[in-house]
């Protein structure tokens, strides 16, 4: 088999990670030029989660890629060494697993232990493992909800693989999105297969349906989901569901299918807070094989709070950034590459300047703030001058640590964690702390002076 050149692999690889940023990975870079034999290109990974990957999530963007690159007709190939392929079988799916037609593929790394637990998703975690741990016999349904890039998916893809490592007796598991079923049964009442599709839907161990809110005013995929509930539960089978909202506030969902989602557990995933969200951001760029400073990450942990998916863009922001600039990752890019600098034909933000507003602000002297005194009327301004002084200039912890007396670079560290946590469940406060930067960042005194 003839190898590509060189220049034209490492021109796919760069057009698959300019399309699809998100799903590159560092170690596509170790992958060997491959060779290309009759229009298909064989790409050989160097273990068997490489290869799931690309298989699952990679082979169109790298055709694609291939066929722009070398203007002909390619199709691609991921195989991975003999020696590593599993006996006796071509699909590397352990025979406790038999994944039915139609079920969407899953993302390998949607495990258990790739989630992050905290506050907001606890139970709806503890009930997953629970699930998957006894399909059919705990929880049934499980009903989870919460709004969107919140992890529903994540742990629907991890109880699919949890019951796969398994390997207890074979179980049928069918997920999909509840757009598919819906579309699959308008199918089949067009082609006159209705017999086809409940067998599909009524003989698996385990239907786990995604986004089911998508039912909302369709009556009468409604009915024909209600009656494969009815059928599964019946013969204890395990039903998962996900949806943006609870079960009561699907707009125009039968009362019959709310009371029946309401049989077994629904368990609500809240927005994650600071904590959650830092230890989130250290386990994905871990996962990139990417070295984020722990500066960095608190950076991306207190701008970014609405929901996960938006963390994980932040980090493939500031990754693909700093390897486009070729250097590693610092506070000053990755702000840089957040957008998250100062607007031009604004003060440039410098420690002097917040702490002359925090002082005028709370009626308090700078050398309160910079002092030992810690009376809260005076401890909490001194955190917020640090908090702000993180956010708003590029000094490093220590560099603020020694503005404030010489404070160690954990007292600053700490004092930012504080402020971020109290802003979350205090609205007056956050938007002081909203008001406080307008006034450092324009240059005017509190009361316009
Ligand atoms: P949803 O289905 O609720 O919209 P997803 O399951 O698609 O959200 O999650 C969006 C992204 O956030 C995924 O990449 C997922 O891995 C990640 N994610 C969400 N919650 C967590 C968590 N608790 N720990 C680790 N990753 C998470
Ligand atoms: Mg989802």
């Amino acid at each position: 088999m003839a190898p590509l050149a060189d220049s034209e692999w490492s021109g796919i690889l760069n057009r698959v990670k300019q399309t699809f940023p998100n799903l590159a990975r560092h170690w596509f870079d170790d992958l060997q030029v491959p060779d290309l034999q009759h229009g298909v290109l064989h790409v050989r990974c160097a273990n068997l989660p490489q290869q799931r990957y690309l298989g699952e999530h990679c082979a169109r963007p790298f055709s694609e890629a291939a066929q722009q690159e070398t203007g002909r007709l390619i199709s691609v190939r991921f195989s991975v060494p003999d020696a590593l392929r599993l006996p006796g079988s071509q699909s590397q799916d352990p025979p406790s697993f038999v994944s039915e037609a139609g079920s969407l593929p899953l993302n390998p790394e949607y495990t258990f232990d790739e989630f992050i637990t905290g506050p907001c998703n606890r139970l709806a975690h503890a009930a997953c493992v629970a699930v998957s741990a006894a399909p059919g016999q705990t929880y049934n349904p499980m009903f989870i909800h919460g709004s969107v890039g919140l992890g529903k998916t994540h742990l629907m893809h991890a109880i699919c693989h949890h019951i796969k490592a398994q390997r207890q007796a074979p179980l049928k598991i069918l997920y999909l999105s509840c757009e598919t079923f819906t579309n699959h049964f308008i199918e089949a009442v067009e082609r006159g297969a209705l017999h086809q599709f409940r067998f599909r839907y009524r003989h698996v161990d385990i239907l786990l349906i995604d986004d089911i809110q998508f039912l909302a005013a369709r009556e009468r995929s409604q009915e024909e989901f209600f009656h494969t509930f009815n059928t599964l539960y019946q013969t204890g089978k395990q039903i998962v569901l996900s949806a943006d909202c609870s079960p009561r506030s699907i707009p125009s969902l039968e009362d019959r299918l709310v009371s029946r989602f309401n049989w077994g557990l629904v368990a609500r995933i809240d927005r994650p807070c600071l904590e959650t969200r830092i230890a989130i951001l250290r386990k994905k760029a871990r996962l990139r094989q990417v070295a984020f400073p722990e500066e960095v990450i608190l950076l991306i942990a207190s701008h970014f709070d609405s929901n996960t998916r938006e963390l994980e863009g932040a980090i493939t922001t500031v990754d693909a950034y700093s390897q486009q600039l070729g250097q590693p990752i610092d506070l000053a890019g990755a702000r840089t590459a957040l957008g998250l600098e100062p607007a031009p034909g604004t003060r440039q933000v410098t420690i002097p300047r917040i702490l002359e507003v925090i002082a005028q602000h709370f009626g308090l002297k700078k050398s309160d703030l910079l002092g030992k005194r810690r009376t809260k009327s005076i401890a909490l301004p001194r955190q917020i001058c640090m908090h702000l002084s993180r956010e708003l200039t590029g000094h490093s912890l220590e560099e603020i640590g020694s503005h404030f007396g010489g404070r160690d670079h954990t007292t600053v560290l700490h004092a930012t964690r504080q402020v971020s946590k109290l802003k979350e469940h205090d609205e007056a406060l956050s938007a002081t702390l909203e008001h406080l930067k307008i006034t450092i960042r324009n240059g005017h005194g509190e009361r316009g002076g």
